[in-house]
């Protein structure tokens, strides 16, 4: 009986000492965080310490408890550490080739290897570029796509966003034979900016919590633009046009439909006046200056075939915001192995312009990895 009561109060202990545990290291903190004013002052102190220790200006605007993602990654590093030398921090300068392989160049250290794997991400593309000019690697850039947000009360798509959530139309312009489609429907969403490189471009949100939701209802019409020789540079392209728009409202800039195409461009009162509120504090301007006629006649040529399966898009009120842009990595050219054109040399992920997801981007690497294993047994 004794024994029995000591186990009870032994496992009493435990029980406690781990609930203390959870309260103090994540259930405290998780909830803290949910208070605007602790949200920002960690945001903003995490901020200030990540851009000294980086050197580069961060932004952060959201922090939170990543328990499980956190507990993943240790794992997974756990796992590989014995098998695998990891170099944190240590941008790759260069990628030469060699006599009898290639020599990858970090700050001060230089590393020898005859098989060499890049996987550099959207954000190494640039980077990417200058290693392919260097290693003769051919690489092709043709397509970027540009459009604009609409924003329209949620009841004028709401047999279609009630029944599918979203829907993906595409469209052929009469003018041009150009295919303009939405993208990225938003049911009582928001709009927001999205920030490139500096350009300010913008984007669209929805929140599964009712209680974030609004009353309009946003998706992006976007036109597909594939150039060719000798044109190379379609993200500059598409960059070029973001800039525009933001040289001339500072960021993003809206629109009324109803303005667009009586030709003038919309003014702050006018936008208080119009009957659906914008969800985005965007410069109210003038589209037309902005975005080059055959894209922007393709997207109001669309608004009037939206206007027929959804009546009210075409309204003088309906919201336009600009610019859209969707930007695609370069192409490198890669045989089926994902091999480059000098043996050995591997281009897996969305740096290769092939993959564009995380998905995709993971098998890639599965992927050369058997391959290699392949030829070396
Ligand atoms: C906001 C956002 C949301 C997304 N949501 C989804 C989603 O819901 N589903 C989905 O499937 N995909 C999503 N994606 C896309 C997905 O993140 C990518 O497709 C995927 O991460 C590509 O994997 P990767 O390994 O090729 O590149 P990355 O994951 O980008 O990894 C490449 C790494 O290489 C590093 N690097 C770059 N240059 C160098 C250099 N010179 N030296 C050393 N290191 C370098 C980069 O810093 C980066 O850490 C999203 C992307 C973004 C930006």
């Amino acid at each position: 009986m004794l024994k029995y009561s000591k186990d009870i109060k032994g496992l009493k202990y435990i029980i406690v000492t781990l609930l203390t545990l959870f309260w103090i290291f994540y259930a405290t903190p998780a909830i803290l965080l949910r208070i605007p004013y602790v949200q920002q002052k960690v945001a903003t102190t995490a901020t200030r310490e990540l851009s000294e220790r980086l050197g580069v200006p961060v932004r952060i605007g959201n922090v939170d408890i990543e328990w499980f993602n956190r507990l993943v990654l240790e794992n997974l590093y756990q796992e590989l550490k014995e098998k695998v030398d990891f170099y944190f921090e240590s941008p790759v300068q260069t990628v030469e080739k060699s006599d009898n392989g290639y020599i990858v160049h970090v700050k001060d250290e230089s590393f020898y290897c005859d098989k060499c794997i890049i996987s550099a991400g959207r954000s190494g593309s640039k980077w990417m570029e200058g290693v392919c000019a260097q290693l003769e690697i051919p690489t092709k850039s043709n397509r970027v796509d540009i459009g604009v947000r609409v924003e329209l009360p949620a009841e004028v798509f709401a047999h279609l966003t009630d029944e599918l959530y979203e829907s993906k139309i595409v469209y052929r312009t009469k003018g041009f034979e150009d295919l303009v489609r939405t993208f990225c429907m938003n049911p009582k969403g928001v709009v927001v900016n999205e920030n490139t490189n500096g350009i300010v471009t913008v984007n669209g949100h929805s929140y599964e919590d009712e209680n974030k939701h609004t009353e309009n209802t946003n998706f992006a019409l976007l036109v597909a633009k594939h150039f060719s020789e000798p044109f190379k540079d379609s993200n500059g392209y598409g960059e070029s046009i973001a800039r525009l728009s933001n040289m001339l409202g500072g960021g993003v800039i809206v629109q009324r439909f109803g303005d667009l195409i009586r030709g003038r461009r919309s003014n702050k009162a006018r936008i208080e006046e119009n009957f659906v509120t914008p969800t985005l504090s965007a410069t109210p301007g003038d589209l037309s200056l902005v975005m080059p006629k055959r894209i922007l006649d393709g997207i109001i040529e669309m608004i009037y075939a939206l206007d027929k399966i959804a009546p009210g898009t075409a309204n003088d009120d309906t919201l336009l915001y600009g610019v859209e842009v969707k930007f695609y990595n370069m192409q490198v050219e890669i045989d089926n192995n994902l091999e480059t054109r000098n043996k050995g040399l591997y281009i897996i992920g969305d740096c290769s312009g092939v993959t564009h997801s995380l998905s995709h981007a993971s098998a890639s690497g599965v992927y050369v990895a058997r391959h290699i294993l392949n030829q070396l047994n």
